[in-house]
């Protein structure tokens, strides 16, 4: 009698060579300034999506009629940040270069750099949408300039301030509301305004960069630097349906570290967090 043998991948995934849909682990905490452990975010999220249906209510939509590949956690040694920056780059291009639409999970905000330049390389009008309970704007932190601290500071350095828009937002330092205040990047608090930015850019293509502490933390506490007074669920999701149709090119879903959730449902707030947006690539302008 043949025997499945289920890998601990994603629910749903299948054969990346059929694959048009790329989702794999980001999972390092190198510069986590308050509680590290997000590096441990793969298998917990993959663990959550089996106790997931593959149907969302909120789409209507299945991800059994979406091809889509789960390649697991990226090999990123703890330290060794250069190193760590690099190979997200390498695998991202690589990617991208098969044609596969890249959304990676786990991990401390650090990691989204390359995947943000990566996109933007091949798309030089990129708009970058954040949303995030911190500004991640600062200069630097304790002497470093590239932290999860600054992530979001650094791509804009690169991308433009005029092309970033932040939601959620409700924790900085006054160098970084400045900033924000200066270049208009911060919607702060709510997301009741994404419709709006979206329709003012129109067919351009987007970047969204969603670092999971955006919500309130009696919802999602495995994170490392929790932050009373975020978002619901109903509104998070509110927000990202108003992706749908939109031209897409590269998402993240960051900060879970589920050793600070004892219950599990920030692990599983992830998994259905990526399910939602593995739904909105499949059905993203091209
Ligand atoms: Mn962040
Ligand atoms: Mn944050």
């Amino acid at each position: 009698m043949p025997h499945e043998f289920v890998l601990p991948l994603f629910l749903g995934s299948s054969d990346p060579e059929d694959a048009e849909i790329a989702l794999f682990g980001v999972c390092w905490d190198g510069t986590s300034s308050f509680k590290a452990g997000s590096r441990f975010a793969g298998f917990a999220v993959r663990e959550a999506s089996f106790g997931m249906e593959e149907f969302s209510f909120y789409q209507q939509r299945s991800l059994q009629d979406v091809r889509f590949c789960d390649y697991g956690d990226l090999f990123l040694p703890p330290g060794q940040k250069e190193r760590v920056m690099a190979d997200i780059e390498s695998a991202v291009r690589e990617i991208r270069s098969r044609k596969q639409f890249p959304i990676a999970f786990g991990g401390e905000h650090l990691v989204a750099l390359p995947l943000i330049m990566a996109a933007y390389e091949e798309h030089p009008d990129l708009a970058l949408i954040h949303f995030d309970a911190h500004a991640d704007l600062r200069s630097e932190m304790w002497g470093d300039s590239l932290s999860h601290a600054t992530i979001i500071g650094r791509a804009a350095d690169r991308i433009g301030y005029e092309h970033l828009f932040q939601f959620g937002i409700r924790s900085g330092s006054v160098e970084e509301w400045a900033l924000a205040q200066e270049h208009r990047t911060i919607r702060p608090f709510a997301v009741d305004t994404i419709r709006e930015v979206l329709t003012k850019l129109g067919d351009r293509p987007i970047y969204l960069t969603l670092d999971m502490d955006v919500l309130d933390p009696s919802l999602y506490p495995g994170t490392g630097t929790p932050e009373p007074g975020g978002i619901t669920w109903d509104l998070l999701i509110a927000g990202l349906k108003e992706f749908q149709g939109r031209r897409l090119v590269g998402m993240d879903c960051l900060e879970l570290a589920p050793h600070y959730d004892p219950t599990g449902v920030s692990a599983i707030t992830m998994a259905k967090t990526l399910r939602e947006m593995i739904l909105l690539a499949a059905q993203r302008k091209r």
